[in-house]
């Protein structure tokens, strides 16, 4: 069996409460509302997962599955400075995909499972889960069809995580509507979108908050073997830091 290892947030504070960090083998899910740092945390994390162990990094190359259009690779380069690494080969290591429809962002699944096969790769990133099926099945009557698609591709994500013992991180959005009361629902009310289906492929959530001033909070919602902690973190030119 694959040697299962965690890769750092940038934050320290974010790390402990995590045990070190988002782990391979697995799915992660943070969600909040906009300019919360999903992004600015997707990024992060796809420089640091090129790392050594030591440095909290995963050693291996980086999947991005980008479905709303906010990859920049000059937060890469930016954040790839912070660690001392050269900005062009970090950038290159990223094997970045726009992700246009549903059917789109399945089928890309194909593409990475014959890419993960040669074992350099160690994240995967999807920023947003949840964007395009929303787009796609936006009609009430529609919402069975979508959550059986959305679940088609979380059990072909969950396998690709397991067999190729990649950290999987997807970013979430939250339901508009603060005041729907929800099983699922945050500290602050808000609850992610995907209902059951995406809850179950989760095996760790953590919810994405907006704090004092330019802090944001981020706290454990869902963990295997991390009890419901919370931490801070800041967003820099060099990505989450503390
Ligand atoms: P989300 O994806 O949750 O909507 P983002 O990850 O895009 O949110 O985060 C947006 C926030 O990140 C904004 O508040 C923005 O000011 C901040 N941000 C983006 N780039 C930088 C940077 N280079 N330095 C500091 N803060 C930044
Ligand atoms: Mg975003």
């Amino acid at each position: 069996r694959k040697k299962v290892f965690k890769i750092s947030t940038g934050s320290k504070q974010f790390d402990s409460i995590l045990g070190g960090g988002f782990q391979s083998s697995s799915i992660s899910e943070v969600y909040g509302e906009f300019r919360c740092g999903k992004t600015q945390l997707s990024h992060t994390m796809s420089v640091i997962a090129q790392l050594p162990k030591e440095m909290g990094g995963g050693e291996g190359k980086v999947a991005y599955i980008d479905t709303e259009g906010t990859f920049r690779p000059e937060r890469i380069a930016q954040i790839a400075e912070r660690y001392g690494l050269d900005a062009q080969s970090t950038q290159e290591n990223i094997s970045y995909a726009r992700a246009l429809n549903s059917e789109h962002q399945l089928e890309l699944l194909n593409t990475l499972s014959k890419e993960f096969a040669g074992g350099q790769y160690r994240l995967l990133v999807i920023d947003s889960i949840m964007n395009c099926f929303r787009v796609d099945f936006s009609g009430r009557g529609e919402l069975a069809e979508r959550q059986q698609k959305l679940n088609q591709f979380l059990i072909r994500l969950s396998h690709l995580a397991e067999e190729f013992n990649v950290c999987v991180l997807m970013t979430n959005q939250v339901q508009s509507d603060p005041g729907a009361s929800s099983l699922f629902a945050g500290a602050d009310g808000r609850k992610p979108v995907g209902g059951h289906v995406l809850a179950h492929a989760s095996t760790t959530r953590v919810l994405l908050r907006k704090g004092r001033g330019d802090e944001r909070v981020a706290k454990i919602q869902d963990s295997p073997d991390c009890p419901e902690r919370e931490a801070t973190y800041v967003i820099t030119n060099g990505g989450i830091n503390d």
